[in-house]
């Protein structure tokens, strides 16, 4: 429910509104806005009856959100989130950032030589699985926390911050030690238990969109997190299921306009994921700064061909300065 104030209302009866919700057994956000303040009620299991609310003096009209998110959409919270990684924010308004590296960290030496290959490039952040959610048991699983500490080790070396997937409540604590932006993946999206435990760290995390996941399943998932307290989340169009087999997923590019109206999260895109196939990364990755993204997730690969997991997907690192050099053309289209 939210209860949206007369533009005339003093702060007494924005207090009056907080203290009446609250006798109620439920919570009480005040959200200020330039027009009149507008109070978000939280906490509630089913339809509440606003029948002692509506009639207070300064309350101008009272909206049942029967969505199944509140703390994520723009009705509670108008304007855009910056969600920092580091020193990078990352959101509406600022340049479009570009996380890179493999999809796993293979060793030492191969996260180091790829950091130094993307960093290079320009980009702004170093990915690399360490705990890799792999579709069968007998392929390569990752190398788990010595891949942690060696993505860890190769984004301090060359200055990147470094964003890393995370499977299971338990390993939250261990990767949040590491990692500067902690990557919720596809399969997991729905793993409400990791969900909520990412909600109580103090450290951003990047939620992928579910295979199957519809946007309302997709922004519920966020509320999840938010409802613990931790509103550094953004969100990840990674590309889903359709009866198309020509790529390996079906980038729904749609999503990154219509979140921004139903969200104020940041959004990226995953180029790699979404398409399977490394000659279409570049064109998808710039439609999807285009469409608005606020940055993308590209796979890179020193060789590709010899990849643990991935490989068909991750751009060279000559494939990747060339998309750099493109996505630097398209700055004055998008403003920055
Ligand atoms: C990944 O980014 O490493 C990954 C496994 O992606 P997704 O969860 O989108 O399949
Ligand atoms: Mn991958």
């Amino acid at each position: 429910m939210l209860i949206v104030m007369h533009h005339k209302a003093g702060q007494k009866q924005v207090d009056a509104v907080v203290r009446a919700v609250e006798a109620m057994g439920l919570q009480a956000a005040p959200i200020p806005g330039s027009e009149r303040t507008a109070i978000g009620v939280l906490g509630n299991k089913g339809y509440v009856d606003d029948s002692t609310i509506r009639d207070l003096p300064g309350v101008q009209e009272v909206i049942h959100v029967s969505k199944p998110y509140k703390l994520v959409s723009r009705d509670f919270h108008p304007r855009n989130s910056i969600v920092k990684v580091g020193n990078i924010e990352i959101g509406a308004g600022r340049r479009p950032v570009v996380a890179a590296g493999p999809c796993a960290v293979e060793g030492e030496e191969h996260i180091l030589r790829t950091a130094k290959g993307v960093k290079a490039a320009g980009a702004d952040l170093l990915r690399g699985g360490a705990f890799k959610p792999r579709t069968g048991p007998h392929t390569f699983q990752g190398l788990k926390e010595e891949g942690l500490k060696y993505l860890a080790a190769a984004g301090k070396a060359v200055g990147l911050p470094i964003v890393t997937e995370v499977m299971s409540p338990d390993n939250v604590g261990l990767v949040a030690e590491h990692a500067d932006l902690l990557q919720v993946g596809a399969r997991n999206m729905q793993n409400f238990d990791l969900l909520r435990e990412l909600g109580r760290i103090r450290k951003p995390v990047l939620l992928k969109r579910g295979m199957s996941a519809t946007i309302e399943e997709f922004l519920a998932a966020a509320e999840y997190i938010l409802t613990e307290g931790n509103s550094q989340v953004i969100l990840c169009e990674r590309g889903i299921r359709t009866f198309e087999t020509a790529t390996r997923n079906t980038l729904d590019l749609a999503v990154v306009p219509l979140i921004a109206e139903l969200s104020h999260l940041p959004v990226m895109v995953d180029p790699s994921h979404a398409t399977g196939k490394r000659s279409l990364v570049p064109p998808m990755a710039k439609a999807a700064l285009v469409a608005g993204a606020h940055g993308i997730l590209v796979e890179v690969h020193p060789e590709p061909e010899k990849a643990l997991s991935d490989g068909p997907q991750s751009l060279t690192f000559q494939g990747f300065e060339k998309l750099m050099k493109e996505i630097g053309g398209l700055s004055s289209f998008l403003g920055y």
